[in-house]
């Protein structure tokens, strides 16, 4: 205080902060909508390597994808009881291949701060991943970065969650297990994560651990798992530009991606027509220049739905509600219109609710995933390749 008045408040400096988003530069092109093809997999589960699963041989997983018509699959046994060593147990099992089932690498990161599943086209050392899970985490990042895996934060709310930077993850597993419920704190998460400039894909992950025993007197405690949560429960579709291990891991860095209840559960396909031209020109995963000018946007439920029943498409706009519309077995498609602001970020996502299609090899999955039956990635604006 001087003469009664206060210094700060006279002499307080104009301050700009130099981290609000700025206009962002040209973007990339927006890939293809056509050139690729649509693959349903499998990104959490654990065979007999992981010592806490039981029945479950990778010869038994694969058997049971290829029956369902699962195109990919990462088997992900926990790295620390080989001490890292993962690319001599799951990678070199005998039964660890296969002539119908694209085969990621990876293995979950099991970790004293949580759980990351590690996915990769080819094998990479998972060794040097495992052996800074206790290091700070611009160490774990550059170890990370320099392995060339993708990195996924999984169940993040609950044990075990993944307590590192989401700096260096490219996706998070906001749908873990047939179990929905559980996962309302993995999206609210997300939404976070996606409102502060992160753009990170959602993906789900069964996290199963149990096989269908090959005689009763081999049954565990856990065996009755098996029919409620497997293979599938929830499936991830990728759009990918081929039917590749390549393709499917970059389908999914780059968010070109939803997910469903199981594999015969309608598919949720977001676009968007950004000159209104009755064309769309850009999918979920995808980011675009705002223009200020209004936006078609166009959901599409694919594969078959269930007649006589109504589905629920609720839309999330910057992680709020924008609005809900229905669609059922006749008009499997909803359309609307918004425009996203001109500066700053817009994001805008789906979720499906409706009756569950019936996956009779995990009959009891149905209920536990109640009305859930799929996501979408979002669409994109103004979000910073550079971020
Ligand atoms: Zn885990
Ligand atoms: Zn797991």
């Amino acid at each position: 205080m001087i003469n009664g008045v206060n210094s700060f408040a006279q002499e307080k400096p104009v301050r700009t902060n130099p981290w609000t988003p700025a206009e962002i530069g040209v973007l990339p092109p927006l890939p293809s909508l056509t050139n690729g093809v649509w693959l349903k997999g499998e990104l959490h589960l654990h065979s007999r390597h992981s010592k806490e699963s039981s029945n479950n041989s990778i010869g038994k997983v694969l058997a049971f994808c290829k029956l369902v018509g699962i195109d990919f699959i990462c088997i992900t046994d926990h790295d620390n009881h080989v001490d890292g060593d993962v690319a001599n147990n799951t990678w070199a099992d005998p039964e660890f291949k296969s002539d119908s089932v694209l085969l990621l690498y990876g293995a979950e990161w099991t970790t004293t701060r949580g759980h990351g599943n590690a996915f990769s086209a080819k094998p990479y050392d998972h060794q040097r991943l495992f052996d800074v899970r206790d290091q700070r985490d611009v160490i774990v990042g550059a170890v990370k970065k320099g392995l060339g895996i993708h990195l996924s934060a999984n169940h993040p709310s609950g044990k075990d969650n993944f307590g590192y930077s989401y700096d260096m993850v490219e996706s998070v597993e906001v749908w873990n297990s047939s179990l929905w419920s559980k996962n309302a704190n993995a999206i609210m998460i997300w939404d976070d994560m996606l409102s502060s400039g992160r753009k990170l894909t959602g993906r789900g992950g069964s996290d199963a651990h149990h096989g269908v025993p090959d005689s009763p007197d081999k049954a565990s405690s856990n065996t009755y798992q098996r029919k409620a949560n497997y293979a599938g429960t929830p499936t991830n579709w990728v759009f990918a530009t081929a039917r590749t291990q390549q393709a499917v891991v970059d389908a999914l860095t780059n968010g070109r991606v939803s997910v469903s209840a199981n594999p015969f559960a309608p598919r949720v396909e977001f676009y968007a027509d950004l000159d209104q031209n009755g064309k769309p020109d850009m999918m979920m995963g995808d980011n675009a220049k705002s223009t200020g000018k209004p936006v078609k946007f166009r959901v599409q439920l694919s594969g078959k739905l269930i007649a006589d029943s109504s589905y629920t498409i609720n839309v999330v706009k910057n992680g709020g509600s924008f609005g809900s519309f229905k669609a059922n077995a006749k008009t499997s498609f909803i359309e609307f219109t918004d425009s996203p602001a001109i500066t700053g970020r817009t994001y805008y996502r789906i979720m499906v609710e409706g009756p569950q299609t019936a996956y009779p090899q995990v009959p009891e999955s149905m209920a536990l995933s109640g009305n859930m039956v799929a996501l979408s990635n979002p669409i994109f604006f103004n979000f910073d390749p550079n971020f």
